[in-house]
């Protein structure tokens, strides 16, 4: 039984998707501006998880993941420069350079941490049709107003839009800022469709077309959509009215999920999404992730300091993603460790020739066990503390068959990539091993120690246990 915390229903509530086995999944994807940093990837790691463990679970999943390309503004009040734009301003490229850029970094970072790819990968600029077909339905039924600077959603129209987040509209009023946009009717109306400020060229932009207008005489302005619509278009063209279910980072519940939901009920009149998941912000070094900090950290710098994207997928996973994760140096030198003894008992594998077969402790069961770790909420802690109790004497006692079934269970569910950064050694380094056990034997320690420095040249050590000595990696 799959128990997901809910944010919209605020419980832990037993999971079953709408039709049968399948789940129709909805993840909101990068703003494809920069590169991503630690905390970023957190998010994408965690999503995997649910994925892995849906599957798990016996059921199919149909996933969209948006990329954000265009209309994603600097300030969640809909003012201030597309994210876009300021990021071709500052690398002297256009958007559309600097989208595409990112984009295929973005896609290569999924790659290197194990993320199973989406069905859909959607880029917002290849959905603008969807998006203003989204905005004519919301403009028949009368949601939408616009002003000098765009088309916009009026969310007092809308009942309960402010029961998600559990937003204080009235509060919200009493503390606009001054720069509030004041043609906006209430402020917590977000634009569906913003206009290429007058005198101003975009790199990315489109003619608006006169049909979403109230004022035609409008009708000569570009325009872009605004970042909360492309997902809905999104998800509504792909996934249909309802979907299973929904996740995000915590800081999208109460702007853009809040509106995400209001847009896509408004014009469907049906429930959008019956699960909505968040993850909690990772931190660096107890600090929020800042541009100004310096401590974004991506992919490459930990790459850099000869970490692999595996040792940081293993930092991620000791956290839940409801909790508050902790990057650091130290943690991610520890997570390196952690993954590396796991390693070395699934190396053993290549290693039970002259040892007694042992006994199959059953990989079905600490596999059945992680689900139910994983079942728990996306528990992956408690996974990890399956495996940590399990593997050692899974490796050390039973057959190399039982070990590889272990080994791959472990990256069905975790995806940590165990079995294929674990190949066996080449027959020269066996050969290293047989002359240094010779040389012990014969107690010539000098020849024996010149052994051993040759064997940490090509990465491994040997290790000592009560019944045999197996090679490890260093
Ligand atoms: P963005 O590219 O800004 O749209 O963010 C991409 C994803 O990263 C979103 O789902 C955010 O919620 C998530 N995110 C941003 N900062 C953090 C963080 N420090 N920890 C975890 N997730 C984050
Ligand atoms: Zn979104």
């Amino acid at each position: 039984m799959l128990k997901l915390y809910n944010t919209l229903t605020r419980s832990s509530d037993q999971f079953s998707p709408i039709y049968n086995d399948m789940v129709r999944l909805y993840t909101c994807g990068p703003t494809v501006y920069d590169y991503l940093h630690v905390g970023n990837w957190a998010a994408y790691i965690y999503w995997d998880i649910l994925v892995r463990t849906l599957i798990a679970n016996d059921y199919k999943v149909e996933r969209v993941m948006n990329i954000t390309d265009v209309g994603h503004l600097v300030s969640d009040a809909d003012d201030g420069q597309d994210k876009l734009e300021k990021g071709a301003k500052r690398e002297g490229k256009t958007a559309w350079e600097v989208a595409e850029f990112y984009t295929e970094d973005f896609l290569g970072g999924m790659d290197k941490l194990n993320l199973l790819p989406p069905a859909h990968i959607t880029k917002a600029t290849n959905y603008i049709d969807e998006q203003l077909d989204l905005i004519r339905r919301l403009k028949q039924t009368g949601y939408l107003y616009q002003i000098d600077d765009g088309i916009y959603f009026d969310t007092s129209l809308f009942p309960t839009y402010a029961d998600f987040a559990h937003l204080n509209l009235e509060a919200q009023r009493a503390g606009a800022r001054v720069d509030f946009n004041s043609d906006k009717r209430n402020i917590s109306d977000f634009a569906v469709w913003k206009f290429t400020p007058q005198g101003q060229t975009r790199d990315m932009e489109w003619v608006t077309p006169t049909d979403v207008l109230d004022d035609p005489s409008a009708s000569d302005k570009m325009g872009f959509p605004g970042w909360h619509l492309e997902c809905s278009a999104m998800a509504l063209t792909l996934l249909g009215d309802t979907i299973d279910i929904h996740t995000g980072g915590i800081d999208h519940i109460p702007v853009h999920h809040s509106n995400e939901i209001a847009q896509s009920e408004a014009a469907t009149g049906k429930t959008f999404s019956n699960f909505w998941l968040h993850n909690n912000h990772l931190k660096v070094n107890g600090t929020k992730i800042s541009k100004s900090l310096g401590n974004g950290y991506t992919l490459s710098d930990i790459e850099s300091k000869g970490y692999s994207p595996m040792d940081y997928r293993m930092l991620v996973l000791q956290s839940q993603y409801q909790s508050e994760g902790n990057f650091s140096f130290e943690n991610l030198e520890a997570a390196k460790n952690h993954l590396n003894n796991w390693r070395n008992l699934a190396a053993i594998r290549h290693q039970r020739q002259d040892m007694q077969t042992g006994t199959d402790i059953p990989s079905h069961e600490l596999r059945q066990d992680m689900i139910t770790a994983l079942n728990d909420n996306l528990n992956t802690p408690g996974a990890l503390q399956v495996v940590d109790a399990h593997l050692s004497s899974i490796a050390l006692k039973s057959t190399t068959q039982a070990i590889e079934s272990t080994v791959k269970a472990i990256d069905e569910l975790l995806g940590l990539g165990i079995m294929d950064s674990t190949p066996d050694i080449d027959d020269d380094v066996k050969q290293l091993i047989t002359d240094r056990q010779s040389a012990r034997a014969d107690k010539n320690w000098q020849e024996a120690d010149r052994l051993r420095d040759a064997l940490a040249e090509r990465g491994i050590q040997l290790k000592d246990s009560s019944d045999a000595t197996y090679w490890q990696y260093i």
